[in-house]
């Protein structure tokens, strides 16, 4: 199993919770959505009103569960946390939204995966705070429609893209959320180390921060990786030695990628000459599905220029001929 994966694994649930910062001015990086919250926040508080519903776009692993619970956490309410493919039925949706307490949050994880019926429900609930029940059958149906308590809906997705206009429209702030710096993963990694009791030296944590693809999630499983290293064979201690070591045992290179990655990038130089190769036919070259490729892998392949995305397909460039060693 890749330790690359954005996925959330289970050895993350374990400590997940913990490694979580719970207010505002502990959230590393992506200053510019935080500046905005803290007002929007503020305001809110004062007028005793519910937040405008928020929508956090941006590959998985950057923070947007976190951000979402610390919005809760900064209002003093509750957080109800579900996600799209976890709600099959609209009666499920409305049974959600009508035990939500005034103001509260409700966080809908990969929200592009609603269906559409579900999807309907949020729309008077989000724009009115109410939802219309049908009652009775055919000729004497009619509906009625409920008050809700009002609530702020929190989404999250991969791409924004992915969503409906009508519930896209519905959000009153939109923030996408950008890969870390070094620096910032670096002071994340020497925050959990703290929570977790490792000691961490700076030029550990920087060798770390440079091998966790811009991603939190990887650089705290990362953490927890090399800190089994440190125990087993050196005194306990992480440093910019022990990080090396470890990490390219675990064969994540000095970009932050894996074997996959690499797979990914040699299969496009080796069977399509260097592309341009389309997604699909990628796709069924490494055996990896094609949302997968383009929501987890491909973003931090072409920030950092090793894959470019062209109207005609993929390519790779120079700099992936020289990384991978490959004239
Ligand atoms: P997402 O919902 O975008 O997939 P999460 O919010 O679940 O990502 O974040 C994954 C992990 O990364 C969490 O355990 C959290 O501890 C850590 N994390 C994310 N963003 C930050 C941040 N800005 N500062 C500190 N830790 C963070």
């Amino acid at each position: 199993k890749r330790i690359i994966t954005t996925d959330v694994m289970e050895e993350d649930l374990r400590t997940e919770g913990n490694l979580r910062p719970q207010l505002l001015n502990d959230y590393i990086g992506q200053e510019k959505a935080k500046k905005n919250l803290k007002v929007y926040i503020e305001a809110a508080k004062q007028r005793g009103d519910a937040l405008d519903h928020v929508l956090f776009y941006g590959p998985p692993g950057l923070g947007k569960t976190t951000l979402a619970g610390i919005i809760a956490n900064e209002l003093g309410v509750h957080m109800k946390v579900t996600s799209g493919p976890a709600i099959e039925k609209p009666g499920e949706m409305a049974a959600i939204l009508n035990n939500l307490q005034e103001n509260d949050v409700l966080f809908v994880d990969e929200i592009h995966r609603l269906n559409r019926q579900v999807e309907e429900v949020l729309y008077p609930a989000m724009e009115d705070y109410a939802i219309d029940i049908m009652i009775g059958k055919g000729a004497t149906a009619r509906s009625i429609r409920l008050d809700l308590p009002k609530f702020t809906l929190v989404g999250a997705t991969t791409r924004a893209g992915l969503l409906t206009a009508p519930l896209r429209d519905r959000f009153g702030v939109v923030h996408h959320l950008e890969f870390y710096t070094e620096e910032e993963l670096q002071t994340i990694i020497i925050r959990s180390a703290k929570v977790l009791g490792v000691e961490i030296d700076e030029a550990g944590a920087l060798e770390m921060a440079k091998r966790s693809r811009g991603t939190p999630r990887l650089a705290n499983r990362l953490l927890k990786r090399v800190r089994d290293f440190a125990q087993v064979k050196y005194d306990g201690k992480i440093t910019k030695e022990v990080a090396d070591f470890a990490m390219d045992l675990l064969e994540v290179d000095r970009y932050g990628l894996d074997q996959t990655d690499r797979l990914l990038l040699t299969t496009i130089i080796e069977r399509f000459s260097g592309g341009p190769v389309g997604l699909d036919t990628l796709s069924a070259a490494i055996g990896e599905d094609a949302g997968t490729i383009e929501d987890v892998y491909e973003p931090y392949l072409i920030k950092n220029g090793f894959l470019l995305r062209t109207p005609r397909g993929r390519t790779v460039t120079e700099l992936t001929y020289h990384h991978l060693g490959i004239k």
